[in-house]
């Protein structure tokens, strides 16, 4: 028999886990497909470090900082043995960068403090470069906030081949519902979502045991966690030339334990685990948050669209994408859930710096599929 949800989510990884818990405090039914259980794609594999981002003040710096700071209360409140607030140093990794970081300062829109060489050589780091400390900071136990925040909602392992919506009604085999999420990550072939440029970057982390004491994370090129119940966290890689999912590579791990040899002493750290995933990312780097395009009726009823023509936009009934979290999913996907249930139920507008529609005019004049229409 069939059974009808308020909104079935796509994907139950750290996008769709937040929005369907956002939507059930909103009094929604939920049902959750994932076609390989929660938190098996990127989000399982994340390091799940929550800082802010420096830099001097760029939108995308305001928005992160924004997100990180709803995050780091949001874990705390929600599921606090899954958030450890250790604080995160940000160190320079160069004597240039050094210098951008008196710049940065400034910046620095989320409570911090300055670490004087003295301060990182009392806590075992070995860096002489003056740094910044955010003791707000930490890291998510990715696999188990995911699951945490689907505790009491519908999860079932489901693989989606075809959404069709019929009589105002989504369905998925036997599932129905009135909207749908579509927070799928890197596969996010179910509808036309060229627009948004999807793109997966495949990275690794490796979990190490050690006796070491390390009591607060740190962040360089790379990210090395404090240590957490005799375990320190390395991540992570970023590989561009995997274009798909494969088995981890402990070389990879290995490789981060090398890296983190020039901060920490490395001498003791044995490879527990390996992880490793897509991390599902923008053009701009911005998240990918609201409602859909209806590209399909837009490219035929406004072909001059491809040519730079600025029709009214038309979205598909009661569809919704979660995606674009990059490199930051756990520090965006608290705020960014919160947005899309309010937009879900109480048809509130999507802040504009996130929504898709950004993309859409330029992917129309630019894209090369759309080359026979100009
Ligand atoms: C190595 C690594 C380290 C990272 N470190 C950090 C970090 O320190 N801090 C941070 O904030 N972020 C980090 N990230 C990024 C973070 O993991 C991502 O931003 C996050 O995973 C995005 O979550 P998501 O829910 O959008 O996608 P995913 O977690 O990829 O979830 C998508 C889900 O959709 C399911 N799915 C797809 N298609 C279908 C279908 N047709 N039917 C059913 N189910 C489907 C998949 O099985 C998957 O479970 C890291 C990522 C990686 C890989």
């Amino acid at each position: 028999m069939s059974k009808t949800y308020d909104t079935i989510i796509i994907g139950a990884g750290i996008a769709g886990a937040t929005t369907a818990h956002a939507l059930t405090h909103k009094n929604q039914k939920v049902l959750v497909l994932d076609k390989k259980g929660i938190a098996s794609g990127g989000s399982g594999a994340a390091g799940a470090f929550v800082s802010p981002k420096i830099g001097k003040g760029s939108p995308l710096q305001t928005l992160t900082n924004k997100a990180f700071s709803f995050a780091k209360d949001f874990y705390l409140a929600t599921c606090p043995d899954y958030f450890h607030q250790t604080g995160v140093i940000r160190i320079p990794k160069d004597e240039d960068d050094a210098k951008k970081f008196s710049a940065y300062a400034p910046f620095n829109e989320n409570s911090y403090a300055l670490y004087t060489q003295e301060q990182l050589h009392a806590q075992g780091i070995c860096s002489d470069f003056e740094s910044f400390y955010f003791p707000e900071a930490g890291d998510c136990d990715a696999k188990e906030v995911c699951a945490f925040l689907l505790s009491d909602i519908e999860v079932v392992q489901y693989e989606v081949k075809e959404i069709k919506q019929e009589d105002g009604l989504w369905s998925m085999g036997d599932y129905k519902a009135h909207n749908l999420v579509l927070a799928t990550g890197y596969e996010g072939d179910l509808a036309d979502l060229r627009y948004m440029g999807i793109k997966g970057t495949w990275g690794t982390r490796g979990d190490f045991s050690s006796k070491l004491t390390l009591e607060v994370s740190m962040h360089q090129s790379m990210s090395v966690g404090a240590n957490v119940d005799g375990i320190i966290k390395l991540g992570a890689t970023h590989e561009k030339e995997v274009k798909e999912p494969m088995p981890c590579q402990d070389t990879q791990a290995l490789l981060l334990k090398e890296q983190a040899s020039s901060l920490i002493d490395t001498s003791d750290l044995e490879l527990q685990e390996v992880f490793c995933g897509m991390r599902a990312g923008s053009k701009d780097y911005f998240p990918l948050v609201g409602k859909v395009i209806d590209v399909p009726f837009m490219l035929e009823t406004y072909p001059a669209i491809t040519r730079g023509a600025k029709p009214g936009m038309k979205y598909v009934d009661n569809l919704y994408v979660s995606n674009g979290l990059g490199g930051r999913g756990f520090v965006f996907a608290p705020l960014m859930a919160k947005i899309l249930a309010e937009c879900i139920v109480e048809d509130k507008e999507v802040d504009v710096r996130v929504r898709p529609d950004r993309l859409f005019l330029k992917w129309c004049r630019k894209s090369p599929a759309l080359d026979a229409l100009r």
